[in-house]
């Protein structure tokens, strides 16, 4: 609690540090009401956070209903809190008077009586001990102080020795033979040695502290930049001459030049199918935005997973580039927000959160992969990168290009109706047929091969054919572990996470039974803990299964498997992927993961299994979450000269994000998934806020869902309100979770009705997840 209120207070520093300097950014903003907490010191001369970037950040926290302090936060670079914390010292007084008090009283004194401490330790987090602290303080028995931690920066600094003009002519014998050596080092150093450097050659900072107290040599701390180039992204080989555009990649080329040409805030959809070169164009239209000296800021789903695009703009821009990663260290991080801050380096390629890198003069971003999921954050704020990259670009006035070969409805419909311009790259580069896809209907392989069959004959057949000649295969299965629940044939009893309302998982490898909501871990049961009999059975399969599977028909092949399991560590799926890349993997299984935009040309191969997994989900974007991951995997394959061939597992070859997808047809699934969203009055055709209220128990969480839900349906509400009803994941993490919809078409009515109503109930709405645009509604 004391860390969020004094972030709070860093908060309102900052924003009243902005506003000493400049005008107040948002000039509608509400006067400072009475819960603003007091500026206790000013950090900076220059406020920290740029007027734009808290600009973008108040739209944030007012678009997704979220505090300002989390907006900030979530737009600081790491390292940037200062906190205060309340220490308290007895005072004589306070002495003379600890036999007299009593109670919690007297306890305070009594711990202080044998030195000053910080307040929470003597307090801990009780109400009755913070209010006894003050009285005391009143009363003059104790003194609080609020001495500030850290700082708003944190470089890194380096502790260097250098000569000084005595040392320079110093030439006693009265030292020892380390310090002469270090002075003779010094000597022909003009610009110091790090005591690090010095140190490793033996010479002890004890010698160079000798050394200085003797005036021959100066010690001081030089800041240093932590450069994270060398091993961030796997340079890739240089190119030896520019590529000659396609006709396609031309007009596009053209049409979005002559958007930027225009000036002022633009924004368009670059739908290019998979494999149509869309980067060339990203690279070239950065160039344009860099010659006329303004920023650039390229977005992407997951750098480890897309390093080829991360690599084309080191390769284009050199250092001027800042390539933010989660393989950096908070600290490398730090560096770079600080020189991308000072107008340094120009040119910002991250995830996510890089959209509110401080980038100075900003002309153009770039959302690659605009659909993807992983742009949504998944917790407070819960806010859409993407969404926040147009609000940036248009504050900036700025062209914005949102780019995907599977655009998400949104964007798509934002095209269709003329708020954005539409670019279309309709074909691949040097007309490379698109991956010739072959649907198997695993009905009639059950009803061939029995229930158990994983692997389809027609994909076996496949797979034989692309090894023997040397080619390499990718397999989806978008869902890892080895089997998907245990299941007890006496008594029908599944073996479920104590805390979710979830099956656990089996992960063979582990010899775990793990909930992958949670983490909640537990050994292999021998027996059902329901009804004592040993008649388990491990049912469903995963990505473990598969790899089994093919490692065991094709004993031979060097397979591997890319999921969250096998790539815990930083880097690993980076070497993966590498090694998969330099051809020494014939067969890459794995979930999502391998299907984003990854660019192998040997790959001829794509396979899936069980395309239909996430269709069995209760949310709205089932069928559009299936069909952009089944057209982009199948985008893998025949991305070199060979033509490419994609073997499609289903139980349901008939569900239109299947057919569609399997003939790449982006428009014919749009235009039937759009029906369906109009039909059903989901996004884009309205808008959504997702509300889930958590409680002890469901009948807790119901009834309070129940009361927000009343409040919110006055009679004359420009929204309609779905539920309250069981949240489809009902327990999470120990909670219950019930839950509420509100659709309707005008956002700000919809978020103010909602705020209105969680601030009279405040009990409530700790417990309340508010999520405005939301990714899934499970
Ligand atoms: P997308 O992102 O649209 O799926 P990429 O940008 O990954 O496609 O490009 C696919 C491949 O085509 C890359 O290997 C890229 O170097 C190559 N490429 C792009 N443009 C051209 C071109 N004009 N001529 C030849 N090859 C190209
Ligand atoms: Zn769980």
């Amino acid at each position: 609690m004391i860390l969020v209120s004094y972030q709070l207070s860093a908060v309102s520093c900052q924003l009243s540090a902005v506003s000493c300097q400049h005008r107040a950014p948002n000039a509608e903003r509400p006067a400072p009401s009475a819960d603003i907490k007091e500026v206790i010191d000013l950090f900076d001369s220059v406020p920290f956070l740029p007027d734009d970037i808290v600009r973008l950040a108040t739209w944030v926290a007012e678009y997704y209903a979220c505090g300002i302090g989390e907006a900030i936060a979530a737009a600081m670079p790491p390292r940037a809190w200062v906190e205060s914390e309340r220490h308290a010292a007895i005072t004589e007084q306070g002495h003379a008077r600890m036999l007299t008090e009593r109670g919690l009283r007297r306890e305070v004194l009594e711990r202080l009586a044998d030195g000053p401490a910080r307040a929470a330790s003597l307090t801990g987090s009780s109400r009755g001990g913070h209010a006894a602290l003050l009285a005391l303080e009143r009363d003059a028995l104790v003194t609080l102080t609020k001495p500030l931690k850290g700082s708003a920066s944190a470089f890194r600094s380096v502790r260097v020795a250098s000569i000084t003009a005595q040392g320079l002519e110093e030439s006693s014998v009265r030292l020892g033979e380390r310090q002469r050596e270090a002075l003779e080092l010094l000597k022909s150093a003009p610009d110091g040695i790090e005591t690090a450097q010095l140190a490793e050659r033996g010479i002890s900072a004890q010698s160079l502290s000798s050394l200085a107290r003797l005036g021959l040599i100066g010690l001081s701390r030089r800041r240093i930049d932590r450069d994270p180039f060398e091993q961030a992204v796997t340079m890739p080989e240089p190119r030896p001459e520019p590529l000659q555009l396609t006709a396609d990649q031309h007009h596009a080329l053209r049409d979005l030049s002559s958007l930027r040409a225009r000036g002022g805030f633009q924004s368009a959809l670059l739908h290019g199918v998979t494999g149509s070169g869309k980067t060339e164009l990203y690279l070239r239209l950065a160039a344009q935005v860099r010659e006329e000296g303004k920023g650039v800021l390229l977005l992407v789903p997951e750098i480890a997973l897309t390093p080829a695009v991360a690599g084309a703009f080191r390769r284009t821009f050199g250092s001027g580039v800042a390539i933010q990663h989660s393989g950096l260290s908070d600290g490398e991080r730090h560096d770079q927000w600080h020189r991308i801050r000072s107008g340094d380096v120009k040119v910002v390629v991250g995830t996510r959160s890089a959209v509110f890198a401080p980038v100075q003069s900003l002309g153009l971003i770039i959302v690659d992969e605009e659909h993807d999921g992983s742009y949504k954050q998944e917790e407070s704020p819960r806010y859409n990168g993407r969404d926040v990259a147009v609000m940036r670009a248009r504050q900036a006035g700025a062209l914005v290009v949102l780019g995907s070969a599977t655009p998400s409805m949104e964007s798509y419909q934002n095209a269709l109706t003329g708020r954005y311009t539409l670019v279309t790259l309709h074909k691949r580069v040097l007309d490379r047929p698109l991956a010739a896809v072959q649907i198997v209907d695993m009905r009639a392989e059950y009803a061939a091969a029995g229930p158990d069959v994983v692997l389809s004959a027609a994909l076996v057949e496949a797979l034989r054919a692309r090894l023997a000649e040397r080619e390499q295969a990718i397999v989806l299965l978008n869902r890892r572990g080895f089997a998907t629940a245990v299941f007890c044939r006496q008594c029908a009893a599944t073996l479920e996470c104590p805390n979710c309302s979830i099956t656990l998982t089996v992960h063979r490898a582990a010899k775990r039974a793990r909930c992958h909501y949670c983490n909640y871990s537990m050994g292999l049961p021998k027996v059902c803990a329901n009804c004592a009999g040993p008649y388990l059975e491990q049912i469903g399969f995963g990505t473990e299964r598969i790899e089994a599977e093919i490692q065991a028909t094709f004993p031979e092949a060097r397979v591997a498997r890319v999921d969250r399991d096998t790539v815990r560590k930083r880097g690993a799926i980076a070497a993966l992927l590498a090694r998969f890349g330099a051809g020494e993997i014939d067969i890459l299984v794995g979930t999502q993961m391998i299907a984003k935009g990854h660019d192998f040309p040997r790959v001829t191969l794509v396979g899936v299994i069980s395309a239909d997994v996430g269709l069995g989900l209760a949310d709205f974007r089932a069928a559009e979450r299936t069909f952009q991951l089944l057209t982009q995997v199948a985008g893998r394959a025949g991305r070199g000269e060979i033509q490419g061939q994609a073997v499609v597992q289903t139980l349901y070859p008939d569900h239109y994000s299947i057919r569609h997808a399997c003939r790449q047809d982006y428009r014919a699934f749009f235009d039937e998934e759009i029906r369906f969203r109009q039909a059903m009055r989901y996004p884009p055709s309205v808008a959504l806020v997702n509300v889930v209220i958590k409680g002890r128990t469901l009948q807790a969480a119901m009834q309070d869902c129940g009361e927000i839900v009343r409040a919110l349906r006055w009679g004359g509400e420009p929204y309609r309100v779905l539920g309250p009803a069981t949240a489809p994941l009902s327990r999470l993490k120990g909670e219950h979770r019930a839950q509420f919809f509100i659709k309707g078409t005008h956002r700000p009515a919809m978020r103010e009705a909602l705020q209105k109503v969680l601030e009279t109930r405040p009990e409530i709405r700790r417990r309340t997840i508010v999520d405005v645009d939301p990714m899934s509604v499970l």
